[in-house]
C-alpha cells in the first residue's frame, strides 16, 4: 500500500513504525473472515482491512472523525486478524497508535469520557476494585439483569490450601507477577500454579512492588497511564531479577502478553530501555513455564495416578483466549497438559473467535461484547462438558456471566489433579 504520511508524524518513531505496517497491506481480505466485529457487522469499516484504511487517512492527515473513533472502539484488538494475515501486517501495534491519535483529535461526549477516566482510575488499582466490587455485590439484588450479570455472586471463601503458597524448596526460582484484577476475582489462580510449578522443580513466590501491568490503560488509550505503571513494574521486576529470579510469570495471558511488549513499549526511553529489555525477555506465561517442564509433569502425572482410584475422566471444554492464541501465539500448548491430566476435552468449534471480554470492552460495547459471549459459551457448551476452562481471568470471569457451566482457570484444574494423590 502508498502512503503520504503526515509530516508532523512521518518521522516519529510511531509514525515510522505505521508507515511500515501500512505499507505492508496488500488489500488481500484474507483477514476479514477471521475478525468478530465484522462477522457480526458485516460493515467493511468494522473489518480489519476497512480500519486499516480509516488509520491511513487518519495518518496522512486527510480526515478523523466521530466515524473513524467508532469503528476504531468497536474494533476488539483481539488480533484474530494478525494470525490470518499472510503478509505479517501488525494490526495491533497500528491500532495502538491510531487509537492514540484518534483520542487527541476526536472529542468523547461528556458522559462517555467520565465513564473511561473512570474506569482508568479504577479497574487497574487492586484496592479500588475490590471496594466497587463489594458494593456492587451489596446492590446487586437491585439492578437491572444485563447489569446483574456482570457482577459476579459472592464466592464461598476460599479454603486454607487454595490460598496457600508452598514453602520455597528449590534452586531454580520464579516470581508469579500478582495483576490487578485477578486477585479479587480469581484469587486462587496464583497460589494453584505455584503448587504446581513447586512439583516440577520450580519455586514461585509472589511479586513486590508490582500493580496493573498497564494493559487496562493501554486498552482505554491512557498511555501515559499504562507508561507510568509500565515503569513502576519494570522497576520492581528488575530488582527481582536481580535477587535471581529466573522468570517473571503471569497466570492471566492478557497480562502475559502485556509485559512481553514492555521492552517495545519503552524502547525510545533512555533511562528504562534496557531494563524493559529484559523483563520482556524473562517474561513467561505460566503455559510456557509449564509446558517446558512437561515430562517431569507427566512423571508427577504417573505417580499421582497410581495412588489414585480410577474414574470416569472430566470433561472440560478449553477456551483459548485471544492473547494466548494471536499475541503469544501459544495455540495448542494447553490442551496436551489437561489430556495428560486425564481430562477429557471436548469439540469447540470457531475457537478462534473472541469471548467479547476483551479488557474493557465488556463494559464499553456491551451489546456487541453481549452477542459474543452468547456465541461463545453456546460453542463451549456443545459438547456437554463439566468445567470450562480458560487462561486469563478477563475471559473468565466474563465467560462466568453468561454460563451456568463453572469456568475455572486451567492450572487450578491441573493442580486439584495433582492433590488428589
Ligand atoms: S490479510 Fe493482511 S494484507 Fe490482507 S487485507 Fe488483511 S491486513 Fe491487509
Ligand atoms: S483486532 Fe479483532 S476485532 Fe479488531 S480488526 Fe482485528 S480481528 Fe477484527
Amino acid at each position: 500500500m502508498k502512503t503520504a504520511l503526515d509530516p508532523a508524524i512521518k518521522d516519529t518513531p510511531e509514525g515510522i513504525a505505521a508507515d511500515a505496517i501500512l505499507r505492508s497491506c496488500v488489500h488481500c481480505g484474507f483477514c476479514l473472515p477471521a475478525c468478530p466485529t465484522y462477522q457480526l457487522l458485516g460493515d467493511e469499516l468494522d473489518s480489519p482491512r476497512g480500519r486499516i484504511y480509516l488509520m491511513k487517512q487518519l495518518l496522512e492527515g486527510r480526515g478523523v472523525s466521530a466515524s473513524t473513533q467508532l469503528h476504531l472502539d468497536r474494533c476488539l484488538g483481539c488480533r484474530a486478524c494478525e494470525s490470518a494475515c499472510p503478509s505479517g501486517v501488525q494490526y495491533g501495534r497500528l491500532l495502538e497508535f491510531g487509537r492514540a491519535l484518534t483520542e487527541e483529535r476526536v472529542g468523547r461526549p461528556a458522559v462517555v469520557a467520565a465513564k473511561r477516566r473512570l474506569l482508568g482510575k479504577i479497574v487497574p488499582h487492586t484496592g479500588r476494585a475490590r471496594k466497587l466490587l463489594r458494593a456492587a455485590r451489596w446492590l446487586r439484588p437491585a439492578m437491572p439483569g444485563a447489569l446483574r450479570s456482570q457482577v459476579p455472586e459472592t464466592p464461598p471463601p476460599p479454603g486454607e490450601r487454595t490460598l496457600a503458597w508452598p514453602a520455597p524448596r528449590h534452586a531454580r526460582r520464579v516470581v508469579i507477577v500478582s495483576g490487578c484484577v485477578q486477585p479479587t476475582l480469581g484469587p486462587g489462580i496464583d497460589p494453584a500454579a505455584a503448587r504446581v510449578l513447586d512439583r516440577v522443580g520450580i519455586s514461585a513466590v509472589a511479586s513486590t512492588g508490582t500493580g496493573c501491568c498497564g494493559a487496562v490503560s493501554q486498552h482505554l488509550s491512557a498511555h501515559a497511564d499504562a507508561l507510568a505503571q509500565v515503569r513502576r513494574n519494570v522497576d520492581a521486576l528488575s530488582r527481582q531479577l536481580e535477587a535471581g529470579a529466573e522468570a517473571l510469570v503471569f497466570t492471566a495471558s492478557a497480562c502475559s502478553a502485556m509485559l512481553a511488549d514492555y521492552g517495545r513499549l519503552l524502547a525510545h526511553d533512555a533511562l528504562y530501555a534496557e531494563r524493559a529489555a529484559r523483563v520482556s525477555a524473562a517474561a513467561r506465561d505460566v503455559s510456557q513455564l509449564i509446558a517446558a517442564e512437561s515430562v517431569a509433569l507427566r512423571g508427577v502425572l504417573r505417580e499421582s495416578a497410581r495412588s489414585q482410584v480410577p474414574r470416569t475422566p472430566q470433561r472440560v471444554a478449553f477456551q483459548a483466549p485471544c492473547t494466548l492464541q494471536h499475541a503469544l501465539s501459544l495455540n495448542g500448548v494447553i490442551e496436551p497438559l489437561l489430556l495428560a491430566a486425564g481430562f477429557a476435552l471436548t469439540p469447540v468449534t470457531d475457537k478462534q473467535r473472541c469471548c467479547g471480554s476483551a479488557g474493557t470492552y465488556s463494559i464499553l460495547q456491551p451489546q456487541l461484547s453481549q452477542q459474543l459471549l452468547r456465541a461463545k459459551v453456546e460453542a463451549l457448551a456443545a459438547g456437554d462438558p463439566d468445567v470450562i476452562a480458560t487462561a486469563n481471568v478477563g475471559c473468565l470471569h466474563h465467560m462466568r456471566s453468561g454460563t451456568s457451566i463453572p469456568v475455572r482457570h486451567w492450572v487450578e484444574l491441573l493442580d486439584e489433579r495433582l492433590a488428589l494423590d
